[in-house]
């Protein structure tokens, strides 16, 4: 089984390393414009097999993409300085506007899972210029805020000393600051996270519940305060979500993908439970959200459409 990663900076190579350490996948194919640090990446990344699975890592060209069921679109520019935020999302959708043709021609069949910031109105850009291919949109999957979903349930965990594994909750909207926290949807082991905290005696206050939010919704501020950048959360989320399409696993996993109306906004790209198996996203999972969390995902869609509709059209 292929996977495909078109942009090995520093998220792509790491979603290599954690595809390698999990054994998923059994080729690898990194394309980056700059050749010589992919091929480095891919070198090095290989030299971590023999203490893992049987795997290939190789730095190709497009062409080499064929057959991928997967393909991981990581590329994208940095910030020039006194660039504004949107002309570098106009600038990242024109990379996409080369890069998402040149992947489909070469591996038709591939579920696009797009990682590149912001994440959701790049999967937006992504999936129009599939479309104009024929792709549906559920054949494009954003990362999403599938880590801020992990770490909400790990923060969550920790504070009751349970395995997150066995903890149910949600970070659904925007990938960044708007996103919202389903604190109404927590579960742990049958019981809602609130009923179980009380019962292990665990205070569930206003300032505990800000500490966690501030920990799931700062944290990437922090970690790019401290080291420029994150790769390793991002990196693993971004190899679960391939996992999960490869083995066609149904897992509810928080991606985004276009959807025709949320909360009353049309055609926008955001986060939400979905079911995800080998052709994408197979179905949206309908929670049920406390009118607060409602309110706060209806702005989050306002958000996120009006970037979208800030990106010219014919980028
Ligand atoms: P991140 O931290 O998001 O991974 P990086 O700058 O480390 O950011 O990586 C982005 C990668 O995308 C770089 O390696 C860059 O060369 C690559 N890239 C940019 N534009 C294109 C493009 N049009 N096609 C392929 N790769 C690209």
């Amino acid at each position: 089984m292929k996977v495909g990663i078109v942009g090995s900076g520093l998220v792509g190579s790491t979603a290599a390393y954690a595809l390698v350490m999990r054994g998923i996948g059994r080729e690898i194919v990194l394309v980056d414009l700059n050749e010589k640090r992919t091929r480095a990446e891919a070198a090095d990344i290989s030299h971590a097999v023999p203490f893992a699975s049987q795997q290939r890592i190789l730095a190709g060209q497009y062409d080499d993409l064929a057959g991928a069921r997967v393909v991981i679109l990581s590329a994208g520019v940095s910030q020039r300085p006194g660039e504004t935020r949107m002309q570098l999302l106009t600038r990242n959708a024109a990379v996409f506007g080369q890069v998402v043709p040149n992947v489909l021609k070469f591996a038709p069949d591939a579920v696009l899972v797009v990682a590149t910031n912001p994440v959701d109105v790049m999967t937006h850009m992504a999936a129009r210029f599939a479309a104009a291919l024929g792709v549906p949109s559920h054949r494009v999957i954003g990362s999403g805020t599938t880590l801020d979903t992990a770490r909400f349930r790990s923060l969550l965990g920790d504070r009751v000393g349970v395995d997150p594994h066995h903890i149910h909750a949600y970070v659904l909207g925007e990938h960044g600051d708007s996103e919202v926290l389903t604190w109404s949807t927590a579960m742990v082991g049958g019981m809602r996270f609130a009923d179980f905290a009380r019962a292990r005696g665990v205070a569930l206050d206003e300032a505990m519940r800000a500490e966690i939010d501030s920990g799931v919704r700062r944290a990437a501020y922090v970690i790019i305060e401290g080291k420029g950048s994150t790769y390793y959360g991002i990196g693993s989320a971004l190899a679960r979500i391939v996992d999960a399409v490869l083995h066609d696993q149904r897992s509810i996993l928080t991606v985004c993908t276009p959807a025709a109306e949320v909360c009353g906004v049309k055609d926008v790209t955001l986060s939400l439970p979905r079911i995800v198996g080998g052709c994408g996203v197979l179905e949206d999972v309908a929670i049920e959200l406390d009118p607060q969390e409602e309110e706060a995902l209806t702005r989050s869609a306002q958000l996120i459409r009006e970037a979208i509709e800030l990106i010219p059209v014919s980028t």
